[in-house]
């Protein structure tokens, strides 16, 4: 049997981490965990809790209130998907709204919010066999992934992508709402002052503007291979 390994990939908004990291997950039987998701239930658990304002967080409201917030993730074996839940409620679609993805950056931006998710992130790779996907996963929170990626694309290409994702769910949002949401998100996560969004000096880097899925995963497949080679083999 190969040893497990922890697979780190980062990198900008909407440019198909998800998809990449989920299929890798179950080609490798790994773990895949989705770290927005994360700072998503938790915004969601700020404007359930007031803790936003007229579209401002409210810091000492969030920090007074943010031991409340318990995160999980559970596989749902019809969709066959890791749903996240917020104190036990199933939030997966909610997290993904047009209101959430607003306020996201912002809230992710919190120390006390970033101490809290990076501490649950690093406990859930303890074990190894973790594919998890974010913005500081090779940076910050497993610095020593045995693999790392850093994935990018044109702003155009990453916005129309999470246009039509978007529409497929039935949610209603014009493309300028959601290239404007992307642009800004890219520019509070990579300019904060808490683990921003680096690309880690080992990272591989996967432009895939013009790349399809499949040429994709080929590539980052034989990465993994390679990062496996017989010598890492053990039982
Ligand atoms: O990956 P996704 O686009 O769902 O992430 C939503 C937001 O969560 C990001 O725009 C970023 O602000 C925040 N995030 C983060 N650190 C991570 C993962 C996500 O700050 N590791």
């Amino acid at each position: 049997m190969r040893k497990k390994i922890n697979i780190a990939i980062d990198g900008h908004s909407s440019c198909g981490k998800s998809t990449l990291a989920k299929a890798l997950a179950k080609e490798l039987n790994y773990l895949y965990i989705d770290t927005g998701a994360m700072y998503r239930a938790i915004t969601l658990f700020a404007l359930k809790n007031n803790a936003i304002k007229d579209g401002e967080l409210l810091e000492d409201k969030m920090k007074s209130v943010l031991d409340n917030a318990y995160i999980t993730f559970k596989y749902d074996t019809d969709s066959k998907q890791v749903d996240a839940y917020l104190n036990g409620d199933n939030v997966e679609k909610e997290i993904r709204s047009m209101q959430v993805s607003k306020h996201v950056s912002v809230v992710a931006s919190l120390l006390d919010v970033r101490k809290k998710l990076v501490r649950l992130q690093q406990r859930m790779a303890e074990s190894k066999g973790v594919v998890m996907d974010g913005r500081d996963i090779g940076t910050v929170v497993l610095p020593d992934a045995e693999l790392k990626f850093f994935m990018t694309a044109e702003l155009e290409v990453r916005a129309k992508r999470r246009y039509n994702e978007l529409i497929d769910r039935g949610i209603e949002v014009s493309f300028e709402e959601v290239l404007d949401n992307v642009k800004t998100r890219d520019h509070i996560d990579s300019t904060r002052e808490h683990d921003p969004l680096r690309q880690a000096e080992d990272a591989v880097v996967v432009d895939n503007s013009n790349l399809t899925l499949d040429e994709q995963f080929t590539f980052i497949i034989g990465q993994v291979n390679k990062t496996l080679e017989p010598g890492t083999i053990t039982s």
